[in-house]
């Protein structure tokens, strides 16, 4: 438990940044959130209500990504920071700026607030994006990951190369958000230390409709809004598991100056469409069965920006290994079944499919 310690989320209003606000509520902190627009305040509360009572220990900030305004008054008095906020996107944007400019320009922000204010620790949400190891990496024979199918599997040791070709401008956003507050770190004198968390696809239950694009993997199968199952497979991971591992990224000594892959079972969306069918009954009546050939997603691709974007990860298996979170901080993703099993319900319980 805290001690009363104060902890600013940046993000509060989004999926990731208010289970964390909720879980740390939880575990007795205070905690400030920044959002956007101060009109989000109430529609955040009536969300966070549905997991925990705040009390009187949850303020919110008006700070946006793009500017400098509310940052230095978000952070001042704060014993840690979680910087989550960063805007999401599938398809690339016809401007990459869109959301390079908010991604690196606001964690330097964040980052470097919480250096400014002397903040203990900063734990910023980076992504697997950031930890890609390339859309044509087979290995070598000399590295004994030679594969011919073009699998891999990768591990925080791993950079994105934002300049190689085939990187998205998402993951371009999150590997250079990320280096720069590593950046900022190593240049800083007030002993503020950063730890990244850099989760892979994050499912589990939704607690409002305006829920992360991650999560229309489960919404789009349930109501039938996909025509058939692509060959495409993801680490999926529980929201509930990610917060916890920004909490443990916080607090443990050990994971200063560390990145921490959080990332649980791989699954292959056929998998998730077959654990669907056999868990929710009637509820999974509009989940497709037909599987769709890997060319014909090609073909449309050229026409459609999200089908275009996931081409080159069609029947390849990229894997990230969450190893070093499970040995050096005793995190535990749970199983896969009930993060998709309460996802889905959450979804019908909410009105949503
Ligand atoms: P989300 O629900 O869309 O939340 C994004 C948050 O960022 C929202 O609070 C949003 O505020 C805020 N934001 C976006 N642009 C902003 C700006 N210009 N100024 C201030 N705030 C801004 O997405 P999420 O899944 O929770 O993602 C949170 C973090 O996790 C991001 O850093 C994302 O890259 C990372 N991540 C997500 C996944 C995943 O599968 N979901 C996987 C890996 C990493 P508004 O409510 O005002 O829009």
């Amino acid at each position: 438990m805290s001690g009363g310690e104060t902890v600013l989320v940046t993000g509060g209003s989004g999926y990731i940044g208010g289970w964390c606000v909720a879980s740390l509520l939880q575990r007795g902190y205070v905690v400030r959130t920044t959002v956007r627009d101060l009109a989000k305040e109430a529609a955040v509360r009536a969300s966070l209500s549905k997991i925990t009572d705040p009390g009187n220990r949850l303020s919110f900030y008006a700070a946006n990504l793009t500017s400098d305004d509310g940052w230095d008054a978000a952070v001042e008095g704060c014993d840690y920071v979680l910087h989550v906020a960063s805007p999401l996107g599938v398809a690339d944007p016809k401007d990459p700026n869109d959301l390079i400019v908010p991604a690196r320009e606001g964690a330097k922000r964040a980052v470097g607030a919480a250096i400014k204010a002397g903040v203990k620790r900063v734990v910023l949400t980076s992504s697997v994006a950031a930890t890609y190891k390339g859309a044509t990496h087979r290995g070598t024979m000399a590295e004994g990951k030679a594969d011919p199918t073009g699998d891999w599997t990768s591990d925080e040791t791993v950079w994105t190369d934002p300049s190689a070709p085939k990187v998205s401008v998402y993951a371009q956003s999150k590997t250079l958000a990320e280096r720069a507050a590593w950046e900022l770190i190593h240049a800083s004198s007030t002993g503020t230390t950063l730890a990244t968390v850099n989760p892979a696809l994050v499912l589990g239950p939704v607690t409002s409709g305006d829920f992360s694009e991650s999560v229309q993997v489960v919404e789009r199968l349930l109501s039938g809004r996909v025509p058939g199952i692509p060959r495409l497979g993801f680490n999926v991971v529980d929201v509930r598991d990610v917060a916890d591992l920004h909490i443990r990224a916080m607090t443990d000594e050990h994971a200063a100056g560390e990145r921490f892959i959080a990332a649980g079972q791989y699954a292959w969306m056929g998998d998730l469409a077959d654990l669907l069918r056999a868990k929710m009954g009637a509820g999974a009546a509009k989940v497709p069965t037909r599987k769709v050939p890997n060319f014909v997603i090609r073909l449309a691709g050229l026409f459609d920006k999200d089908l275009g974007s996931v081409s080159s990860s069609l029947g390849v298996k990229h894997d990230y290994s969450s190893d070093k979170a499970q040995r050096m901080l005793g995190w535990k993703p749970r199983p896969l079944e009930e993060t998709i099993v309460d996802c889905a319900n959450s979804l019908i319980a909410n009105g949503l499919v």
